[in-house]
Parts: C-alpha cells; sequence; structure tokens
C-alpha cells in the first residue's frame, strides 16, 4: 500500500502527484497507456499566465510550438479581432508538457505504472480519479454525474493561416451547434483544425463539411476524436467505505465551458487535490473556492451561447460590435480567470476605450 494512488497520468494525475509527493508522501500514479502524453488528444493552446503558474514544476518553455497573438473569432458575418498588447497564448505539445510533469513527479520521489487500467483495485485508503471525462473511479464511487459533453474531431494539416500567429474561432449554430470551430496555426505551413458539437450530434459530418469549406482536401497527419465535459459534477470528493476519494480534472469536469481548455485548471486542481489528498472536504472546499467562480463564469456563458445552439443571432452580435467588445477585450480580456475581469475599474477601462473611440484615436 502507498499513502496515495493516483489512477491517471494526463496533466491532472501528473501535478495532483508532484504535490503530494512535495508533502512528503508515498505516491503510485497508474496510467493505462504504455507512455505518458499519448495518444495525444489535445489542441495545446494555453493562456501564458497559466502555464507561467506552472512554472514552480516545470519548464514549459522546452514544449512551446508556437506563440498565439491575436484571435480571430467570426460569428454570423462578423469578425472580432482581438489582439492583446501581450502574447496570450501559447501552443505547446501536450505530449511534451505531460512527460516534463511526469519527469517532475518522478524526480520528487513518485511511482508510475504504465499499461495499468485501474478501475476498482486501488492500492492505498487516498485515491485521486484523474482519470479523464469518462472517469471509471468517478463511476465506481457513485459520484453525480457530468451534465453536458461536446464531441469533438481534430486534424493536423498542411495548411497556410494567413497569419502564423493568429488563431481563428468560428462561430455558427448551423456548422458547430452548441460549440465551435477552431484553426490553431502550428508554423507557416501547418495548423490544427477541429471542432465540437453538443452531445447528441456527430462530429464526423461537421468536422468533412468544415474542412471542405476550408479547402483542406489532404489526409491529416495526426487525427483523433474525443469528448471534453462541459460542467462540474455537484459533488468531487468523498470519503466512501474507508477510502478518501478526489476527483481532478476532466473527471471532476474542471474545464472551461466556453472553449472546452482544461489543461490549467485540471494542474491546478491536481495540486490541490495531492495536497489535501487524505481530506476531501478540504479539497473540495480550496478548489472551489480557487476556481469555481471562474468556472461558473466560463459556464453560464456558455449556456447563453447556447440559448441559439452556438451562435447568438446577427443582431446581437452587431450590437457587441458596435459596443466596442473587441477593444475591451483586447485590453482586458483573461483567457482563464475570468473573474478578474469583474473588477470596479471595468466599466472606468470601457468610458476610455469608448471616449477614445469617440476622439477618433483607436490606440
Ligand atoms: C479536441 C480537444 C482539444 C482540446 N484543446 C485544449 C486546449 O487547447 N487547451 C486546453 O487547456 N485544453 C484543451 N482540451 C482539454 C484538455 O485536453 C483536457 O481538459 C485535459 O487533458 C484534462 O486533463 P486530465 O489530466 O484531467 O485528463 P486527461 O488528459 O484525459 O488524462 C487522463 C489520463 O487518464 C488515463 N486513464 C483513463 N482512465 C484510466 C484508468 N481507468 N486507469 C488508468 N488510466 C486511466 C488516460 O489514458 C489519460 O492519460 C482539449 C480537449 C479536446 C478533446
Amino acid at each position: 500500500m502507498v499513502d496515495v494512488h493516483i489512477v491517471g497520468g494526463g496533466p491532472a494525475g501528473c501535478f495532483a502527484g508532484i504535490s503530494a509527493c512535495l508533502e512528503g508522501k508515498s505516491v503510485l500514479l497508474s496510467e493505462e497507456h504504455k507512455s505518458i502524453g499519448e495518444p495525444e488528444a489535445c489542441s495545446g493552446l494555453i493562456s501564458k499566465s497559466g502555464l507561467d503558474s506552472l512554472l514552480p514544476y516545470i519548464n514549459y518553455k522546452e514544449v512551446v510550438l508556437n506563440t498565439i497573438l491575436s484571435a480571430k473569432i467570426t460569428c454570423e458575418g462578423e469578425e472580432f479581432i482581438i489582439t492583446p498588447k501581450e502574447e496570450i497564448a501559447l501552443l505547446i505539445s501536450r505530449c511534451g508538457l505531460d512527460s516534463l510533469a511526469a519527469e517532475r513527479f518522478v524526480q520528487e520521489g513518485g511511482k508510475i505504472e504504465l499499461g495499468k487500467r485501474v478501475t476498482r483495485k486501488f492500492a492505498s485508503k487516498n485515491i485521486i480519479g484523474a482519470d479523464g471525462p469518462a472517469s471509471a473511479v468517478a463511476d465506481y464511487f457513485g459520484f453525480p454525474r457530468i451534465k453536458s459533453y461536446v464531441a469533438c474531431m481534430q486534424g493536423n494539416f498542411k495548411y497556410s493561416c494567413q497569419d502564423p500567429h493568429q488563431t481563428e474561432v468560428f462561430l455558427s449554430s448551423k456548422d458547430f451547434p452548441g460549440f465551435f470551430g477552431w484553426v490553431i496555426p502550428i508554423n507557416e505551413d501547418e495548423a490544427k483544425i477541429g471542432l465540437g458539437v453538443a452531445l447528441p450530434s456527430h462530429p464526423i459530418f461537421y468536422y468533412r463539411r468544415f474542412l471542405s469549406k476550408l479547402g483542406v482536401k489532404q489526409k491529416a497527419l495526426h487525427e483523433f476524436s474525443a469528448v471534453i465535459p462541459l460542467s462540474v459534477r455537484s459533488k468531487t470528493a468523498m470519503r466512501a467505505g474507508g477510502y478518501n476519494v478526489l476527483l481532478a480534472g476532466d473527471s471532476a469536469g474542471q474545464v472551461k465551458a466556453t472553449t472546452g481548455g482544461g489543461v490549467f485548471f485540471g494542474a491546478q486542481c491536481g495540486l490541490l487535490a495531492g495536497k489535501y489528498h487524505s481530506s476531501p472536504e478540504s479539497y473540495e472546499k480550496s478548489w472551489r473556492a480557487s476556481f469555481g467562480l471562474d468556472l461558473a463564469l466560463h459556464h453560464s456563458f456558455r449556456s447563453f451561447l447556447n440559448l441559439w445552439d452556438g451562435a447568438p443571432p446577427p443582431f446581437l452580435v452587431s450590437a457587441a460590435k458596435g459596443l466596442l467588445f473587441e477593444d475591451l477585450l483586447s485590453e482586458n480580456g483573461k483567457m482563464d480567470r475570468w473573474s478578474a475581469m469583474l473588477s470596479p475599474s471595468l466599466p472606468l477601462a470601457y468610458a476610455s476605450i469608448a471616449a477614445r473611440r469617440f476622439m477618433g484615436s483607436g490606440t
């Protein structure tokens, strides 16, 4: 028996392992695949601030593939270009990121068993279920269900983006019902192209149509389909049958419902799960206090968009354009921590943007 048994070797599991080891505990991490990070099933676009928050544990700079400086959002014929003053996001190799975290875990004394799927026999009374969106740990212990998922497909293609540092987002209830499509440049000649649709729609039909609209005819260099949870479980930790069971990452639904991004929240909640491995109550309280409001804000905005199947009607989109949302987001937008945008200074920032526009200066 070990002090902590972690099921799943993604970011949530590896960072949970690092923090449990830093608490001086013996930790076993079981991963069903034969290597950490593979097969890769993620775009790997993560906020710079989110990655910086992991610097005390890993040097993510080793696995950066591209820098993203702006985002173009196309919605019902309107284009919004969000151009923050500093680099907002980085495209990283997800396999590389997971491997760095696993290496740090092992350096701290953690043990990894590969090729081991765990569904019921656990090596500790303290269990962290970091086993992704279809969590066997959550099912075994009877956690409340995740209420909504999107089904995604993504491929890496030879593709020339107009701007190799701009990511493109497409909202349309007809083409991406319940979610969105994306083109993320890897470099001048290659991009990750993908989409998500709310279940029970099946993504393959929409994916083929999207590729055809973009003029992509060749086969993908790497392609996968996967689901993303869009809601947090109402309970993510419990004591049951003498076990302390904590869920972290996708297994808990700790994902931004706006974009499906879960690496930052999963890694951060993983760190908390490792710290509070024997106290379900403390874990539940601490992650909700740190990130609950942010995830709730993302969820509310997703619910708002999904009143129209993922894309608001043209009059609302034009209103958002007229109300200078583009400028507001460029200057004050945050990718992960939306609660930081609720600052009392926001109306002032907005007034300043409006005044500058009125005076005819775009800067
Ligand atoms: C198409 C797509 C694009 C995405 N793009 C982004 C993005 O750009 N940025 C971002 O932040 N997020 C993105 N995400 C979301 C992100 O991939 C997840 O939120 C993140 O991987 C969650 O980490 P995790 O550790 O909780 O789960 P996972 O990364 O899913 O890791 C779970 C691990 O557990 C293992 N496992 C599962 N069951 C068992 C078992 N019973 N026993 C042992 N091992 C088990 C799995 O093999 C896996 O390695 C994307 C997701 C998809 C589907």
